[in-house]
This record gives structure tokens, C-alpha cells and sequence, in this order.
């Protein structure tokens, strides 16, 4: 499954990534949404419908304080 790290995250899709773990089509999908404040791209990174953007991620520790869970993972 290595090569699946340059694919996107979408399930199965095939295509090269192009930002945030999905491919261009995929990716202009969620830009959408978040432009029309459907979504935000933290909310989706936190479903796992994209990646952290570099730089972006958050550290465990705020993960922690942040979340309402107590079971955190
Ligand atoms: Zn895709």
C-alpha cells in the first residue's frame, strides 16, 4: 500500500493528490464548500475527509484541550 500515499484520500480514487490529500477534482469539492461556509477545512481534516494543511496540524496538546472527549485517542 505505498503507493497509496500519493493518491487521494477519496475512496477509490486513483488520482494524484493535489492539496490536502485529495486530488484536484476532489479537492475543488471541498474548496467549494468551504467557500460557501458549508464547512471549514479544520472540520474536515478532524472527519478525515482531508489532510492537515502543512504547518497546520495541531499538536496533541491542543487536540487535548480541544476536544470534549475524554476518551482522546
Ligand atoms: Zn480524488
Amino acid at each position: 500500500m505505498s503507493n497509496s500515499d500519493s493518491q487521494c484520500i477519496y475512496p477509490s480514487c486513483s488520482i494524484n493528490r493535489y492539496s490536502r490529500g485529495l486530488c484536484k477534482p476532489h479537492y475543488m469539492v471541498a474548496f467549494h464548500l468551504v467557500e460557501t461556509k458549508e464547512i471549514t477545512w479544520e472540520e474536515l481534516a478532524e472527519n478525515k475527509r482531508c489532510l492537515p494543511k502543512r504547518g497546520e496540524k495541531m499538536t496533541g496538546a491542543q487536540e487535548w484541550f480541544l476536544s470534549d472527549n475524554s476518551n482522546h485517542q
